[in-house]
């Protein structure tokens, strides 16, 4: 498919702006060749149930503010939600109110230069693979773990946007059958197993028990209980928060199983913020894809490894669209 253009850096006048947007901020940034960040600009997405032109005007006005009066020669935009497989519209995203309106057209007319659009977690794949964790391979998979599971395929230098834009949404894939009921109205999607909110609800279940640090950080009552007070409750050493992360490591590693025997990926990245765990999460994870992989004892079981590039690595990956080349090697 055809992207906005191609080769872009270097850049002979003005510069490459990456803009990532959430459901809570717009993060846009001055963007180089070696994926270096010169200069962001921050604003709060106006919400989901807004005229979408505010929400354009958020994103133009990072995108100015980022840029600093240079010239703008590119903007790549990486959005939360899904993306059409022509690169052109959000089709839906859960927390911003897009629903097919042409972004990238409007963009393009407001800005005056070429826009690149593409789901976020596509972005951060692209991130990681010309700058981050997964610099070098050409076939690798992202899996994205926020409040539930997100991801990217990357195959022999490209990433795969599907029929639909929506290859790499692996979180509703089922691990078990009749099991946890999900968001999406189905039962035993990966990500109630796996997930920040996976992590909490094992935290939640361990604690009936045996006594956790957990107790006094949410005043005994269990129901307020963050994914941030696991992580610190593990920090300090607490078997609860310790079982809770073992469990959800698991079911990382028993998921990307699945996808290894898909995609026969050189590595697997893993990013979000749960991932800030490392190998707290990884290390039961490796262990659970060792042992369930199909063939394992005949092939080279990939890498489960944490993103390099943080929250940083959408708005980087945002970038590549317009000025990066086309495949990634
Ligand atoms: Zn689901």
């Amino acid at each position: 498919m055809r992207r906005a253009c191609a080769k872009m850096w270097p850049v002979t006048e003005g510069v490459v702006v990456g803009v990532d947007i959430g459901g809570t901020k717009v993060l846009a940034g001055v963007v180089d060749e070696m994926g270096r960040v010169a200069r962001t600009a921050l604003r709060t997405t106006p919400g989901r149930r807004v005229v979408t032109s505010r929400v354009e005007d958020a994103l133009v006005e990072a995108i100015v503010e980022a840029a600093d009066d240079q010239p703008i020669a590119g903007v790549g935009v990486a959005a939360a939600g899904f993306v059409d497989s022509a690169g052109e519209r959000v089709m839906f995203a859960p927390h911003l109110p897009w629903q097919g309106e042409p972004l990238k057209h409007l963009l393009e007319e407001r800005l005056g230069c070429p826009i690149g659009l593409d789901n976020d977690a596509n972005c951060a794949a692209r991130a990681e693979a010309r700058y981050g964790a997964a610099r070098g391979a050409t076939t690798a998979l992202m899996v994205t773990m926020g409040t539930g599971i997100g991801g990217a395929v990357l195959l022999e230098g490209r990433v795969i946007r599907g029929a639909n834009g929506m290859a790499g949404e692996f979180g509703h894939m089922q691990v078990v059958p009749d099991g946890q009921s999900c968001e999406c109205g189905r039962r035993g999607c990966w990500e109630q197993y796996s997930s920040g909110n996976a992590l909490v609800r094992h935290a939640r279940a361990l604690m009936v028990e045996q006594p956790s640090v957990l107790d006094d950080m949410a005043d005994g009552k269990p129901d307020l209980i963050t994914g941030p007070m696991v992580t610190t409750a593990a920090e300090q050493g607490d078997l609860v928060a310790h079982r809770a992360f073992a469990s959800v490591g698991h079911w990382l590693g028993v998921g990307v199983a699945n996808l290894v025997a898909a995609f026969d990926p050189e590595v697997v990245v893993v990013g979000g913020g749960v991932s800030a765990a490392g190998d707290r999460l990884l290390e039961p994870a490796r262990d659970a894809l060792s042992r369930t992989l199909v063939g394992a004892e005949h092939r080279r079981v990939p890498g489960l490894v944490a993103a390099a590039l943080g929250p940083r690595a959408g708005m980087i990956g945002a970038a590549l669209l317009v000025a990066g080349d086309q495949p990634l090697r």
